[in-house]
């Protein structure tokens, strides 16, 4: 009704962007709500958080369905002819708004209250090292989450697809497919020549006492210098790194740490620094509009991956970074550039996903595509799945778990019913190196290596800015890659740089 009382110069377009800057400002309200849950909320406002996130996902589930939204969009479609931005504009508000009509009200309230319940019975169950007390839990959220992807993929055939363009616009079975199976018959070679070298590298680098408020600091300095702004974001301590963007200009980072071990705290935060400088570069000119965040699940990671793989990870950086490293720990036995270098590249199977090597880290991802696609599409039953997975893992990897909590146990995400959202994982590392690749014949490689030697990060940045976080949401996630990188998205540039690391780790 405000909509037709609006100024006669408004545009269909102006329309469609006024009702939706609630609608993103409803989401950051839920996102703020959230990360206060994970970071600050004492454990006794559990209950009532709950019921706040719950009404704000029921308010905004209706602002989506509104018949004036629909008509808002229909309206800028018929009228924008060749403007990319306008189509780009009611693309994006389309997506989410059929999406949000296509599920109805009960089965999404259905699925909230089981995804609630199975979070808990996974819990317990890890704990416990019992899958039976997570089976009939996640039986139900799997019965949902196939119902769920039905209704967003129009048949049961395509519910595995629907649930994967949800976070990943454009993947599909077919394609992760075929791009999934070369990538493991490159990698489990890699990782076979890597276990016959006889090869044991000296990890005693990691090691040492770093006490917690040093390993903030020296995070901090870190993610100043990669360029992260801290008046429009900041970092606090959680028990699982993430990052959350409320905005461009506020934009929360989270990190843990092992005071034996600094790996995990500084490549947590650098993981977590490149989600934050591509939330803080999304374009202020599209801020509250459908097409003002970030592309998808796979790019964002894309980002994170790329500074704690591609820099922190890598030699010249270090050459920048170890003064710092022994001023902040004086206390900390004397090393080389090199002795850190072998120390954050070490190649070994293993059986939990989250600490896996770069090498092996997509077969983690693989192991569970495979088995989710089997269990949406109606082939794996929930009780097959634990020695299903135990199956599958030593196929690929070659490892086995005896016990449920080092396998089928390790994830949240299914009790969550976020199936489809790990082949994300693994999109993120092949669009980070494929980037990384492209941002280097840019710069020079010279250069780029001087500049990170430098402690000088503003020239990838820069090309991170102009080719990936400036588009937001304008193009498709698959031409926002071939657009930064001149092609199609292909394993290669990732599959030459583990080759890379195995020939001057292990002589393979
Ligand atoms: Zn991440």
């Amino acid at each position: 009704m405000t909509a037709t009382a609006a100024a006669p110069e408004t545009t269909p377009t102006d329309r469609l962007l006024a009702l939706w800057a609630e609608i993103e400002d409803l989401g950051a309200a839920s996102s703020l709500a959230a990360w206060d849950q994970e970071t600050c909320m004492p454990p006794g406002g559990a209950e009532g958080r709950a019921g706040v996130l719950a009404a704000l996902a029921g308010v905004l589930h209706q602002k989506l369905c509104a018949p004036e939204l629909l008509d808002a969009i229909d309206a800028v479609d018929a009228a924008t002819g060749d403007d990319e931005v306008a189509r780009a504009q009611a693309r994006e508000a389309r997506r989410a708004v059929m999406r949000a009509r296509s599920v109805p009200e009960d089965l999404t309230r259905a699925l909230a209250a089981a995804t609630s319940r199975a979070l808990t019975t996974w819990r317990e169950a890890r704990e416990a090292d019992d899958f039976s007390i997570f089976r009939d839990d996640l039986a139900t959220v799997l019965a949902l989450t196939r119902e769920r992807g039905a209704a967003l993929g129009g048949d049961a055939a395509s519910a595995y697809d629907a649930l994967l363009d949800e976070y990943e616009t454009g993947a599909t079975t077919v394609r992760l497919d075929e791009l999934f199976s070369g990538l493991r018959a490159e990698l489990v070679p890699i990782m076979q020549a890597v276990a016959d070298s006889g090869v044991t590298v000296d990890e005693s680098a990691a090691h040492g006492s770093f006490p917690v408020d040093a390993q903030r600091e020296l995070g901090l300095a870190v993610a100043r210098a990669m360029g992260f702004d801290f008046d429009a974001g900041r970092l606090d301590a959680a028990a699982h790194p993430f990052c959350s963007g409320m905005n461009p200009r506020d934009v929360r980072l989270t990190w843990r740490w092992d005071e034996t071990d600094f790996r995990p705290a500084l490549l947590g935060i650098m993981h977590e620094t490149g989600h934050g400088l591509y939330e803080q570069g999304l374009p202020p000119r599209w801020r509250r509009t459908p097409i003002g965040g970030a592309v998808s699940l796979g790019v964002h990671e894309s980002q994170s991956r790329l500074w704690e793989n591609l820099v922190g990870r890598s030699r010249p950086f270090w050459r920048w970074a170890l003064p710092r490293f022994h001023d902040t720990f004086p206390a900390v036995e004397r090393r080389t550039a090199d002795d850190i270098w072998r120390s954050l590249n070490v190649v070994s199977p293993s059986l939990i996903r989250v600490e896996a090597d770069e090498v092996t880290y997509n077969l983690h991802v693989i192991a569970r595509f495979e088995l989710e696609k089997a269990l949406v599409g109606g082939d794996l039953d929930v009780d097959d799945l634990p020695a299903a997975w135990a199956d599958t893992y030593e196929d690929l990897l070659g490892v086995r778990p005896t016990i449920a909590a080092d396998g089928v146990l390790q994830d949240i995400h299914w009790s969550m019913g976020a199936f489809g959202y790990f082949p994300t994982y693994t999109i993120g590392n092949l669009v980070a190196a494929q980037l990384f690749e492209a941002a280097t014949t840019a710069i020079g490689a010279g250069d780029l290596e001087a500049s990170f030697a430098a402690g000088e990060f503003g020239g990838l940045l820069d090309w991170l800015r102009a080719n990936v976080h400036d588009a937001a949401s304008l193009h498709l996630p698959d031409d926002l890659v071939s657009r930064a990188t001149g092609r199609p998205l292909a394993p290669d540039a990732f599959l030459a740089r583990v080759r890379s690391i195995c020939a001057q780790q292990y002589g393979v």
